[in-house]
């Protein structure tokens, strides 16, 4: 009876999580995607612990609320430009959680289960502590290299991939080891000696990619932290870890996938390592004269326009002039100007990263642009407003074949009339190349932080 309600209630936490993925699929519906997905999880912890045999709810309670207050305290504190680090550490969670529920099952007497049946079990048991492990420390060098302790330089070790492939071909040996151990202490030592194997091979993996390429890597550990639970899921007999693992594993995979595809980077190449470190430079050196403009210039500019294309990236998200931008924006419509958001797919340093932060400074989601819908735009636009963007909109990604970031799509900005770039200096991006827009004749530096910037050009404007 008990089993049978569970099951249900398995079946209808994970349509909630399938609704969660489609809501978050888009501005409009993420919110409602979220309370989907929180739902989901309360259902399945509920049954969980309904249908678990001789599971103590005091202890169990506890931990709940000891972990429920941490993550809401960590939620509240953290700054939409830490996630991927908050991200990084919530994975590191799911891999010693597999590891940690591999050796337990392994420990736990395997009543009933022989032959081909504890063959399977025990390749179950293997597999979750091999990604398990690979994912907790890859994602503990991720977190390090994105709060900046560890340097963004890819560690390239002589023989790397050689390296890297002796461990899978120890890690295979161990397995063949463990399945085959005579006793079960010989099967633990395989067991544990695989779990220090796959460790190393996590630090080395994540040591070996480069900065710029961190995010990609986040989301490609929150793929594999869906397969470890997964494998945990197989490890307990637990349908609904199963599907949620799954769809963990599948949709990072694809969000790595999309990633890659707008920074025209094949997935190989990122997980190679190699790309990303922060002294990297364009062969050809950006020529031309910086012509610095006035906050009063740039309100001239835009009460003049009739056609604006505001383009914000990673420093708008850093100086937090998202709110005074939607003033802006109000501000310029009301006055009969036609603004519109040129959003690049990976601008800051999450997807969807911008239109987050516009949507919380209530920007109407119908003038906010994907890049394919705002590309041909620009070369009619007046005025377009680049903030604390470079990389996204670095015409040497089309125009020099040696650039790092060649072949990368951008937002053709500079076809407009006037560009105004709002940054604090001339200093590189995050692909670390230089950027020979800020050279161009019809280019505007309006020097200082992005905020200080646009509150002074809404006084400008109101004036
Ligand atoms: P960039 O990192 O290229 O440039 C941001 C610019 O913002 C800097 O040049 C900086 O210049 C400026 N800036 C920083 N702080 C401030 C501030 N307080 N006020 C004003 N300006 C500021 O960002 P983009 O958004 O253009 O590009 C994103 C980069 O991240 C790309 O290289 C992309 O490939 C990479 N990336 C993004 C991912 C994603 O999913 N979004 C994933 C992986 C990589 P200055 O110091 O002079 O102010």
């Amino acid at each position: 009876m008990l089993n049978g309600i569970g099951n249900i209630a398995y079946l209808g936490a994970s349509t909630l999580f399938i609704l969660s993925l489609r809501g978050l699929s888009h501005p409009v519906s993420a919110r409602r995607g979220n309370l989907y997905g929180m739902l989901g999880m309360l259902v399945a912890i509920a049954a969980t612990l309904l249908i678990a045999p001789g599971v103590s709810l005091a202890v169990v309670l506890v931990c709940a609320a000891a972990g429920a207050t941490l993550g809401a305290l960590l939620a509240k504190r953290v700054e939409m430009t830490q996630m991927p680090q908050l991200v990084a550490v919530l994975h590191c969670f799911v891999g010693l959680a597999a590891v940690v529920t591999a050796v337990n099952s392994y420990l736990a007497p395997l009543a009933g289960l022989a032959g081909a049946a504890r063959v399977i079990h025990e390749c179950e048991i293997y597999l979750g502590a091999l990604i398990g492990m690979v994912t907790f420390t890859g994602s503990i060098v991720a977190f390090l290299k994105l709060q900046g302790t560890l340097g963004g330089k890819p560690l390239i070790l002589p023989g790397r991939h050689a390296l890297n492939l002796g461990i899978v071909a120890v890690a295979l040996a161990l397995g063949y080891r463990f399945l085959t151990a005579p006793s079960a202490d010989a099967g633990l030592f395989a067991l544990l000696t695989m779990i220090v194997f796959a460790g190393a091979l996590g630090v080395h993996l994540v040591m070996a990619i480069g900065g710029a390429d961190m995010p990609v890597v986040v989301s490609m550990l929150n793929s594999y932290s869906g397969w470890a639970a997964a494998a945990t899921g197989f490890m307990l007999d637990n349908d609904l870890l199963i599907t949620t693992g799954a769809l963990v594993g599948s949709s990072g995979a694809i969000l790595s996938y999309i990633m890659c595809r707008a920074m025209n980077r094949s997935f190989i190449s990122v997980i190679l390592g190699g790309f990303g470190t922060t002294s990297a430079a364009s062969s050809t050196q950006a020529a031309g004269e910086v012509v610095a403009a006035t906050v009063d210039e740039v309100g001239a500019l835009l009460r003049d326009a009739s056609d604006v294309i505001i383009v914000p990236g990673y420093g708008m998200a850093v100086a937090q002039a998202q709110s005074t931008i939607s003033e802006i924006t109000r501000k310029l419509t009301s006055m009969g100007v036609k603004v519109r958001f040129g959003i690049h797919p990976v601008a800051g340093r999450l997807p969807g990263h911008m239109n987050v932060l516009l949507a919380e400074a209530k920007v109407p989601y119908d003038i906010v642009l994907e890049m394919d819908e705002i590309n041909d735009d620009f070369a009619h636009a007046d005025v377009v407003l680049v903030i604390g963007a470079n990389d996204i909109v670095n015409p040497g990604a089309l125009e020099d074949p040696t650039s790092p970031i060649a072949g990368m799509p951008v937002l053709e900005v500079w076809k407009a009339r006037t560009v105004v770039v709002s940054k604090r200096s001339m200093a590189s991006g995050y692909a670390g190349v230089d950027n020979p827009l800020f050279y161009k004749d019809n280019t505007r530096m309006l020097f200082g932080d992005a905020k200080a910037s646009v509150d002074a050009l809404l006084q400008a404007l109101a004036a």
